[in-house]
């Protein structure tokens, strides 16, 4: 007998959603979260496609604005303007990851906050789950701890080597507030873009990504961007960590959403994917529980294979496409004046990269 079931590390949403769906299928979950309160701090611009609502079966209460327009710069403030045929919804985060946090509570899942994951120890019919507040056993464990996965340290799984360091503050300002900004060059940062993310008329949040030194090419964005400054609040930070891992399985363990590097590698975004990644890890747990098999090749099977499947072509895509933010500032430029007669064709666009 087992303490639980699953545990999984992690109440970020691919933590709270692969417990909802397990916890619902009646079998026994912990999430252990090392932060005080579910959803908290924040490290995240909140910017997502119309999926998802239906992803995180979450209504539209998270919702604080909707936008349908993005405008691509260069350095010059030369501009495509693309319109989304679909909304693309600027969310409360903090909000998101309490309500999916809810459904798997409703669903009994235990979710044990102010509690660190420390170390694993694989035993011969369980794994035996060691954290800042005492030891736990489960027949698997879910690493959903983010971009820097202690999990997947202490089972000596090799994570993607490629990471971005992401800054952001919300700003006051007066802003078009169905209008995202994002800022491209080699000035601005030269590994990513600076993006501004309408909260509404008078607030957004405005930040960038960059390998090295986020926080100057941050302050220069500003002063290039906004010429007078009335205020700011939440200042954010993280690790976007992205590209394709060779294998997010282990003997009786898994990972999901960051952990897994399931990230479009040319934005960041993670939440899309890491919400599709909790379904085949869900799954996956069910069926080991089911057939008793929790060995490496069934894990791999099952939920590596299968989540690659959906997901790697679109990271793939990603890759790609995150190889054009290292383009020059004239070639941007050329970009920007040979794409603005086509800009029609393009607001069918999958801002997922998913073409489902
Ligand atoms: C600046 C920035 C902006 C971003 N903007 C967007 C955006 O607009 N849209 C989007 O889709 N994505 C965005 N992302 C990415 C997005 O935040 C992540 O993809 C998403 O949070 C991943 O969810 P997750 O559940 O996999 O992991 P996380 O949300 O990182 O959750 C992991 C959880 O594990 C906990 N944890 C970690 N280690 C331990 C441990 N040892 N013990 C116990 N608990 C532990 C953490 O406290 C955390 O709660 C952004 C990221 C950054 C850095």
């Amino acid at each position: 007998m087992t303490d639980f079931d699953v545990i999984v590390i992690g109440a970020g949403p691919a933590g709270c959603k692969t417990a909802e769906l397990i916890a619902g299928n009646g079998y026994k979950v912990l999430v252990v979260e090392e932060h005080d309160e579910i959803g908290k701090p924040v490290q995240c611009t909140g910017i997502d496609s119309h999926r998802i609502l239906e992803l995180s079966g979450v209504s539209e209460k998270i919702v604080l604005n909707k936008v349908k327009k993005a405008r691509f710069y260069s350095e010059s403030k030369n501009y495509l303007e693309l319109n989304s045929k679909k909304w693309v919804y600027v969310i409360d985060r903090h909000k998101l990851d309490f309500e999916i946090a809810k459904k798997a509570i409703k669903n009994g899942a235990e979710i044990l906050t102010s509690t660190r994951f420390k170390d694993l120890n694989i035993e011969k019919d369980h794994v035996k789950v060691f954290t800042k507040n005492g030891s736990y056993t489960c027949k698997i464990l879910v690493g959903a701890d983010g971009p820097n996965s202690t999990v997947a340290k202490k089972a000596n799984i090799d994570l993607p080597k490629n990471y971005l360091v992401g800054y952001q503050e919300t700003i006051k300002g007066y802003f078009k507030e169905n209008i995202v900004e994002l800022w491209f060059g080699k000035n601005i940062t030269p590994d990513f873009f600076a993006w501004v993310v309408p909260e509404n008329e008078k607030w957004a949040r405005v930040g960038l990504a960059s390998k090295i030194n986020a926080i100057n090419y941050f302050r220069n964005f500003v002063d290039m961007r906004f010429h007078h400054i009335l205020n700011k609040k939440d200042v954010l930070g993280g690790i976007i960590r992205y590209g394709l891992i060779k294998d997010s399985t282990y003997e009786r363990i898994l990972l999901v959403g960051d952990a897994a590097s399931q990230v479009k590698p040319y934005s960041g975004g993670g939440i899309i994917y890491g919400l599709i990644g909790a379904r085949f890890a869900a799954n996956t747990c069910v069926e080991a529980i089911k057939s008793e098999n929790y060995s490496h090749k069934f894990l791999n099977k099952f939920y590596d294979k299968q989540w690659k499947k959906k997901l790697s072509p679109a990271i793939k895509r990603g890759l790609i496409l995150h190889k054009t933010l290292h383009l020059s500032n004239r070639i941007l430029d050329i970009g920007i004046n040979m794409l603005k007669p086509f800009s029609n064709m393009l607001e069918n666009l999958d801002m997922d990269l998913l073409f489902d």
